[in-house]
């Protein structure tokens, strides 16, 4: 597996090209998105760049887990074949001004409650799939708002490309892997335990009687394709955010 930094030195991946792009911190849910583009894709390229054009809150961007070497490594054991890790100057250089807004989409939820979220996230990723031209994308569903945002962009671009959507891994508590997850101390972990059981429910008002306690930014139900319970908690200084697929097998 090679580690490649500039975009000059990524060449064209032979065959069919998968992207994955992350921000590292790599967990098992990473690794579930790097082995279906494993499964489908002759090239898999993992794209780990933390987008400080997505982040709205600096305290949240300079706690962001940054370890390269162990991202390497895990990306490495479920068999991609390149790993992407650019520095910001080699994203955005000095003079950078385009930027993509997809704009209703963006609006509620983690738009809301994040300005220029969205903004940050849709051009990070135009970029990335002009960089690396890949014929699949995979995205996990946690972020389900980020997929409807991400499958508007390709379509409303007329971009060459198929998004996949990756069922959520969770711990076996239920709590949905994250890279911010390893910020949670033991008590706020158990709190923060409370939306996994809340979203479960699948009814809106059972779950903010479920999160009374906690912090709440939102708990909505969302249009998307399909449509979701979604939620944003913030656990001591951690914001965490989660949904559950509604009537699928109707
Ligand atoms: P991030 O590095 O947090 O920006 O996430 C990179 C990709 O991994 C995004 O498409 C996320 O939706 C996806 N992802 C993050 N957490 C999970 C999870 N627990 N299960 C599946 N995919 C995930």
């Amino acid at each position: 597996m090679k580690v490649v930094r500039r975009i000059a030195e990524l060449h064209a991946g032979a065959g069919i090209v998968g992207l994955v792009p992350t921000m590292g911190g790599l967990h098992a849910g990473h690794q579930a998105l790097i082995a279906a583009a494993r499964a489908e894709c002759d090239t898999v390229v993992v794209s780990v760049f933390v987008n400080a054009a997505q982040f709205d809150d600096d305290s949240d961007l300079a706690a962001y887990p940054r370890d390269e070497a162990r991202d390497v490594e895990l990306a490495a054991a479920v068999g991609a074949d390149v790993v992407f890790a650019p520095s910001a100057a080699e994203m955005y250089p000095p003079g950078y001004q385009t930027w993509v807004e997809v704009e209703e989409l963006s609006r509620g939820l983690e738009g809301e409650h994040r300005p220029g979220h969205f903004r940050g996230v849709a051009t990070v990723c135009l970029k990335l799939f002009n960089i690396v031209r890949p014929q699949f994308a995979y995205f996990g569903q946690k972020d389900a708002q980020q997929v409807a945002v991400i499958r508007r962009l390709v379509g409303d671009l007329n971009l060459d490309l198929t998004v996949r959507s990756i069922t959520t891994v969770r711990d076996p508590d239920g709590l949905a892997l994250s890279s911010r997850n390893v910020r949670l101390s033991a008590e706020e972990r158990a709190l923060a335990l409370a939306l996994p059981r809340a979203l479960a429910t699948r009814d809106a008002d059972a779950a903010r009687v479920l999160l009374a306690g906690l912090d709440v930014d939102y708990v909505e139900l969302a249009d998307f394709d399909p449509p979701v319970l979604a939620a944003a908690v913030r656990v001591g200084s951690t914001r965490l955010i989660d949904n559950v697929i509604l009537e699928e097998e109707r």
